[in-house]
């Protein structure tokens, strides 16, 4: 049987009874863009997290950006985020026209080095944009360091880290303000398109709440040139549902990275964790020799890993002449050699045994 990377349509068969209900009240409710159970997710999300405020959006993406937008950042300013993540923590920076800089990762972890944060410094930079890579929380004590004496401000891409921890506290709550993806692949996944921002700022929230709605806070009263980036009602309720379940999903998730820990071949490094952190598994990566024979291998065999991410965004054609090869060593290493195994919460421990024999195989 093939093991996928990652199983949708088990989670949804695990859910159908919970699941039904609550889409079946909203097309009933006929409130289909925010509404109560945007808001009801909003509230449970914000206590989940443990920070004050939550505004639910349209996607991680929009996140970024509106929170950025939020914090009064704009075209001219720089924002530092890592360059071995996912696109769209660069893009969430360039769509509100500031300026994205890349820093490298830590060998080790893979996470955004301090290190070479303080270097990406210049008289422009505003903000700091840490993205907790693979669910693992950056190292944002670190972080703290260098943003704090500097009055910068330190925000969280947490779109891969839904509840995930850093000395006891949850993700989304550790800085300044924090974005979420909801897309249907994260550990907290919608049945479509869904993001939010986390805030301890009362009138962060507000600002975002006014930006996701074309720029109104009072009905076609328009402050500001706004977006379209309301969270639809339906996603609203599918994420309160699944909200409930996150802890117990996250819980199977570790469980299968500490299987797979134990069972790996010697020839394939997971990706270190760092001190202090619980991290909720969103990908287990390792690391290893051939990677392409090896995740070639691996696919032939019906096993659906796969790489994030195979170019580095300071490689991608949208950024073209800005960066160039060698410019972010360790990240552009990292992407020859990493591999993300099958991992879910409604996936077997035979199952996990047995990516480890193919593995075991296709590095033998
Ligand atoms: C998924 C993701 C995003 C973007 O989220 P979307 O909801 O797809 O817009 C941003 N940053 C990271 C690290 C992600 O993994």
């Amino acid at each position: 049987m093939p093991i996928p990377l990652l199983d949708l349509r088990a989670q949804y068969a695990s859910l159908k009874d919970e699941i039904r209900p609550a889409i079946d009240a909203v097309l009933e409710s006929g409130h289909y863009a925010l509404g109560p159970a945007v808001e009801a997710f909003e509230k449970d999300f914000a206590a989940y997290c443990g920070v004050a405020h939550c505004v639910g959006l349209n996607s991680g993406t929009a996140a970024i950006a509106l929170l950025l937008q939020a914090h009064g950042i704009g075209p001219g300013d720089e924002v530092i985020t890592a360059a071995n993540s996912f696109f769209a923590s660069a893009e969430g920076i360039s769509e509100i026209g500031a300026v994205p800089v890349l820093a490298d990762c830590d060998p080790e972890t893979a996470l955004i080095d301090p290190a070479s944060v303080e270097r990406a410094i210049t008289p422009k930079t505003k903000a700091i944009l840490a993205v907790h890579l693979y669910g693992q929380p950056a190292d944002m004590e670190a972080l703290r360091a260098i943003t704090k004496p500097r009055g910068l401000l330190l925000l969280e891409d947490a779109a891969q880290a839904q509840g995930s921890l850093l000395r006891g506290k949850r993700a989304g709550g550790l800085a300044d303000g924090a974005c979420f993806s909801f897309y249907p692949g994260k550990n907290l996944g919608a049945y479509g398109e869904a993001g939010a921002i986390c805030t301890p700022d009362p009138d962060i929230a507000a600002r975002v709440r006014m930006l996701r709605e074309h720029g109104s806070a009072k009905k076609y009263h328009h402050d500001v040139v706004g977006w379209n980036e309301r969270m639809d009602a339906l996603q609203g309720a599918v994420l309160g549902v699944k909200l409930r379940h996150l802890e117990h999903w996250n819980a199977a998730r570790r469980a299968h990275a500490e299987t797979y820990r134990k069972l790996l071949p010697a020839a394939a490094k997971p990706i270190a964790q760092a001190d202090g952190t619980d991290t909720n598994r969103h990908l287990f990566v390792i690391r290893v020799p051939e990677r392409d024979r090896v995740l070639a291998a691996l696919n032939a065999q019906g096993i659906g890993a796969a790489i994030h991410y195979p170019v580095p965004i300071h490689l991608q054609p949208a950024y073209a002449g800005r960066w160039k090869t060698g410019d972010f060593p360790r990240a552009e290493k990292l992407a020859g050699e990493i591999l993300s195994l099958p991992l879910y919460a409604e996936m077997t421990e035979e199952q996990v045994e047995e990516v480890c024999g193919a593995l075991g195989t296709a590095l033998a």
